[in-house]
């Protein structure tokens, strides 16, 4: 079966410096999978590369069968995919309203979709972005992610730096986007939450790929050497 996302032996870097250095993964349609790896790793910059934000030096990128590796991000959002970023990055002085509309693309996420995922969103839909909790801006970067109707939602540290029950809201969404067939790629701090909700895994460590496999088979030894501190 051809994967909807396939990284073969990927490099890049920022200028000189080299962060990436032969990244292998794949991710087939439907499934979530995790992005592991201590900090610095290589999460973030594998996320920029696969949304176009940075440019391959080296290796190959297929999304959907099709060669992505040299498109701009804006096609490569057209293309089907779609980013939660790091820091969620809700446009602050637009209304929540207003910023679930400019996203929206034609297709089976609605906006009375996208609410009953995220009721507390319809309460605040008159609401700038900015006076929204963290938890809210959240549920509003994933909202708008899912209002253009990806064909995967990459979600990129989607849990940090909120209250343990707004995590667990949020986890709670993303069991529930999985419970739809939604195909995901999840960076997150929590192991516990990860093999909840993830079908396989892949680690990085210092820019490459060292460990992938089914959730169920990521054992105590491969956390305690890739993912302890
Ligand atoms: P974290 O969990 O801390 O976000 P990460 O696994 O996402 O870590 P990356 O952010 O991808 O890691 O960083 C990989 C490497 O690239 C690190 O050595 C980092 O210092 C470097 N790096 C990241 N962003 C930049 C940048 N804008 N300019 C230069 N180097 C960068």
């Amino acid at each position: 079966m051809t994967a909807l996302l396939d990284l073969s032996d990927v490099t890049a870097g920022y200028g000189a410096v080299q962060a990436l250095f032969g990244v292998t993964l794949a991710l087939r349609e439907g499934e979530v999978l995790a992005l592991m790896g201590r900090n610095g790793m290589g999460k973030t910059t594998t996320v920029r590369v696969i949304m176009r934000m940075l440019p391959l030096t080296g290796g190959t990128l297929f999304f959907d069968g099709r060669d992505i590796a040299r498109l701009s991000s804006y096609r490569a959002a057209q293309a089907g995919l779609g980013l939660v970023p790091e820091g969620r990055r809700c446009f602050a002085p637009l209304t929540v309203a207003e910023n679930l509309s400019v996203a929206a693309r034609p297709g089976d996420w609605t906006l009375p979709r996208v609410l009953e995922l995220f009721p507390r969103l319809g309460e605040r839909m008159g609401q700038a972005a900015r006076t929204l909790s963290g938890g809210e801006q959240q549920m509003l970067a994933i909202g708008r992610a899912l209002l253009t109707n990806p064909r995967l939602l990459i979600l990129d540290e989607a849990t940090e730096g909120l209250a343990p029950v707004v995590r667990a809201e949020i986890w709670t969404a993303i069991r529930a986007l999985k419970g739809q067939g939604v195909s995901i790629l999840v960076i997150d701090k929590s192991l516990k939450e990860l093999g909840s909700v993830a079908d396989r895994a892949v680690i990085l460590e210092r820019g490459q790929a060292v460990w992938q496999g089914p959730m169920s088979e990521l054992g105590e030894d491969v956390v305690n050497r890739h993912l302890g501190v």
